[in-house]
Parts: C-alpha cells; sequence; structure tokens
C-alpha cells in the first residue's frame, strides 16, 4: 500500500467519525432545543394565562374605572388651572375718577403705573403741581392737562403734589374693588 492510499483512507476515516458523530449529536440537540423551546414556549402561555385571568375585568368594571380616572383627571387640570387663574380684579384696568380716565397695570396684586388720559381725545394728560411748592397759594392741588384740547384742565386733584395724585387715584381704585362697585362699570 502505497503513502498516499494510506493518507487517503486516514482521513476517510477521520471525516467518518467526525461526520458520525456529528449524525450521532444532532438529533440530540435537536431534540433538546425543540423541547427547550417548548418549554419556555409553555412557560410564556402560562404567564399570559394567569395575567389574563389575574386582570381580565368585565365591561362594567373597565367603565368604572375609566369614570374614577377621568374624575381624577379632571380634578388635577382644576387643580392646576385654580393655581394659575387670575384673581377677577386684574381684569380691572380702567374707570373715569376726577373727571379723566385712569389706566394702569397689575404688577402681582399691587396697581402699578397709573396714570390718566383725556376722555375726550384719549391724549395723555400731562401734570401741573406747581401750586404745591408756591407759598402764596393756599390750595396745594395738582392739575392733569390735555395739550390736546386746548391745554385745558381735564382733571384736578386737591390735596397734594403728582404722587398724591396718583395715590389717591390707587387708594380709590382699591376702594372700589373691596367694595365690588369697579363691576357695575
Ligand atoms: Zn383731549
Amino acid at each position: 500500500m502505497s503513502e498516499n492510499s494510506f493518507i487517503s483512507i486516514r482521513n476517510g476515516t477521520i471525516a467518518s467519525v467526525i461526520a458520525g458523530a456529528i449524525l450521532l449529536v444532532v438529533p440530540v440537540l435537536r431534540g433538546s432545543a425543540v423541547s427547550f423551546l417548548s418549554w419556555a414556549w409553555s412557560g410564556v402561555a402560562w404567564c399570559w394565562k394567569k395575567l389574563i385571568a389575574s386582570y381580565s375585568l368585565p365591561g362594567w368594571a373597565w367603565l368604572l374605572m375609566f369614570i374614577f380616572a377621568l374624575i381624577g383627571l379632571i380634578n388635577i387640570y382644576l387643580a392646576i388651572q385654580g393655581d394659575t387663574e387670575e384673581p377677577e380684579f386684574k381684569s380691572y384696568v380702567e374707570d373715569f375718577m376726577h373727571g379723566a380716565k385712569w389706566r394702569w397695570s397689575w404688577v402681582g396684586n399691587k396697581i402699578s403705573n397709573v396714570w390718566c388720559f383725556c376722555p375726550t381725545c384719549d391724549a395723555t394728560l400731562v401734570y401741573d403741581d406747581s401750586s404745591c411748592r408756591n407759598f402764596r397759594s393756599n390750595v396745594s392741588r395738582t392739575d392733569f392737562i390735555c395739550e390736546n384740547c386746548s391745554n385745558r384742565v381735564v382733571a384736578s386733584i386737591r390735596g397734594g403734589d403728582k404722587d398724591y395724585a396718583t395715590g389717591a387715584v390707587k387708594r380709590e381704585i382699591d376702594r372700589r374693588i373691596r367694595t365690588g362697585e369697579y363691576k357695575m362699570q
């Protein structure tokens, strides 16, 4: 027997042994794989059944839960709305006082930028409180003048200078809010 044919017989034998081993193992592996998969699947199926059994509810129970959830959501919505809703008086930002139209804005709960405008032409009025610094004058007052209406004195607030006059207007705004009078305008 030549060396070459010996090698080919040896290779053939080794190949046959390996092939035989593989053929022997494959059905075993396949069997294990199938049994593992079927076991895993039965586990999943069991879990699913349990899940359905534990949480499946009749229609009326679902409806009840839906209603409770809706009530909860509405409550949360109202709570948020209640916190963010502005008080009603915050929409009160102009009124007639002392013959002029006064406008202001709200910063928090405080009146800010209060000033007066001409009721005829809506021009911004200019003030004259020189009487407060005139020692010969026995009346201190602040006049509010419309330059657009031939320098007509539109409003006159007695008692003090410009700051006093705007303070008096703020106090009047507060009074009208307290009494609810502002809602009737
Ligand atoms: Zn005017």
